[in-house]
């Protein structure tokens, strides 16, 4: 097609009245599938491919009309949504995208800012700096940590590492690794897998992670940290830094920090609290004990898009030492070149330039729920996972692998008779393939010290007792038990 400046007039986006009537289509088909989504089967149906082969191979040439957009997002690709946020989901970390998440994310994208700079968009700055004073503080953590919002936990955790190793002094910024001491970071055996990836992406390579062994309640044994940081100084390695989990994610144990907090500052070691999911839970008071010691971190993350009713993806990292983060990643090009006045410049502190207006989300939730309304919903949301881990202890034939702090609870049937590991492990695979099937709720599994568990999560706010009870008897019922 030729250009024609004739049609420049014809070549903006919607119309006014067109976008009007297309946000009324969308708000109704959002209000209903919020409506509905309890009636949905959770996980997806769908076989691999089958979502792919329903889409055209080339994009369309022409536009067409919103509604033709809606019934293809209806017939093709709702079939391929596993919907987290069904109340019987319960696998992993169970979460919710609130109403007032929901409105905020649509906020965000008609403003469509980039907060990179304090000039690009100040609110969106220091939005970002109020909020996150409210969480930590909301947490009983300092109000005057710097934080600044990731979009995942993995993200948070690497560009925390990233500011362990500036720490060392070791100039591998301006260096690299070579002919450096062999950098070495510890976390327990039952840390998140993001620790590895962030150790394999800054060159620690997986043969610099030590993973320490954990007690018989999952939690980082102290002895074994100190062992194993004496025998790689030993052997003339650099140890550097530690990542103490609150709320593992298979369990959810939480590591003594305190006493971890003690072994870093003997041994002159960076450490990061990965508080992903279970850092929420102190904005809760009577949870306040799962982040003691976590004010003598160095750094440490906490994800609102996991217990904190915030769509994904939003998570907070926090730390005392912004300006170690800066020494890592400041780098301004002269076109970003700019005469802050003494504000933050969000750019400086991670990888990431350009950066979503998610404040903006987690302020909508506060306002919404309240730090009072929050604490409550967490304690409901416990109170739930007790009942479930009540009555799978009072079943005989029911048996509850780990301890159950928070909202998640791990256990297996185990029939009369039944003690081989692997026979054990084939009957509570296929009670998961069963239940899921159902539609009806989602769970996970996990091992735990060699053994396979089923996994239940709590954390959606329209999950009910009644959810619960179902899922106890379709997991009796895939067992062959009685209830
Ligand atoms: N840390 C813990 C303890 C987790 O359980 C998870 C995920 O479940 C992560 C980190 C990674 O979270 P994200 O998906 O935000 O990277």
């Amino acid at each position: 097609m030729e250009y024609d400046p004739a049609d420049a007039s014809s070549l903006g986006d919607m119309t006014d009245s067109e976008f009007r009537e297309a946000l009324a289509l969308v708000g109704d088909w959002v209000a209903s599938y919020r409506q509905r989504v309890g009636r949905l089967p959770v996980l997806s149906r769908v076989a691999p491919g089958q979502v792919s082969r329903a889409l055209p191979s080339a994009p369309p040439s022409r536009g067409d009309a919103v509604e033709n957009w809606i019934k293809d997002l209806d017939e093709i690709i709702m079939p391929g949504i596993t919907h987290w946020n069904h109340p019987g989901f319960m696998a992993y970390f169970s979460l919710t995208g609130s109403g007032a998440g929901i409105l905020a994310d649509l906020i965000s994208s008609a403003l469509n800012i980039n907060g990179m700079l304090w000039k690009t968009s100040p609110s969106c700055t220091e939005l970002e700096e109020a909020v996150l004073r409210w969480y930590a503080m909301s947490m009983g953590l300092p109000a005057d940590w710097f934080g600044t919002v990731c979009d995942t936990a993995s993200t948070s955790t690497l560009v925390a590492l990233a500011a362990a190793r500036e720490a060392t002094g070791l100039n591998i910024r301006a260096d690299g690794l070579a002919a450096k001491p062999k950098l070495v970071l510890y976390c327990s055996e039952e840390a998140h897998s993001s620790v590895d990836k962030a150790g394999i992406v800054l060159g620690i390579g997986t043969q610099g992670i030590r993973r320490v062994p954990s007690d018989e309640c999952y939690r980082m044994r102290i002895d074994a940290l100190e062992e194993a940081i004496r025998s790689d100084l030993a052997a003339g390695r650099r140890p550097f830094a530690v990542v103490a989990t609150v709320g593992t994610t298979s369990v959810t144990a939480v590591d003594p920090v305190s006493e971890i907090a003690r072994v870093s500052q003997k041994y002159g070691l960076w450490l990061h609290v990965d508080a992903a999911y279970a850092g929420t839970a102190a904005i809760a008071p009577d949870f306040r004990w799962a982040l003691q010691g976590c004010e003598e971190a160095d750094s440490l993350v906490s994800n609102p898009h996991k217990w904190l009713f915030t769509p994904i993806d939003f998570s907070a990292l926090f730390t005392r030492h912004p300006e170690t983060f800066r020494s890592a990643f400041s780098l301004v090009p002269e076109y970003l070149q700019t005469e802050s006045r003494g504000a933050v410049d969000y750019m400086d502190y991670t990888f990431q330039l350009g950066r979503r207006f998610r404040a903006l989300k987690l302020w909508f939730v506060f306002r919404h729920f309240g730090t009072e309304g929050i604490a409550a919903r967490i304690r409901n949301h416990v109170h739930l996972a007790k009942e479930f881990a009540d009555r799978v202890d009072s079943h005989p034939r029911l048996e509850r692998l780990a301890p159950a702090p928070f909202s998640v609870i791990c256990f297996r049937a185990r029939p009369e008779g039944l003690n081989d590991e692997r026979a054990l492990e084939q009957l509570n695979a296929a009670v998961l393939e069963k239940v899921n099937a159902s539609g009806e709720v989602f769970l996970s599994h996990t091992r735990l010290k060699g053994r396979y568990s089923l996994r239940l999560a709590v954390g959606n706010l329209n999950t009910t007792g009644d959810h619960l009870r179902r899922a106890f008897q379709l997991v009796c019922e895939a067992a062959g038990l009685a209830l």
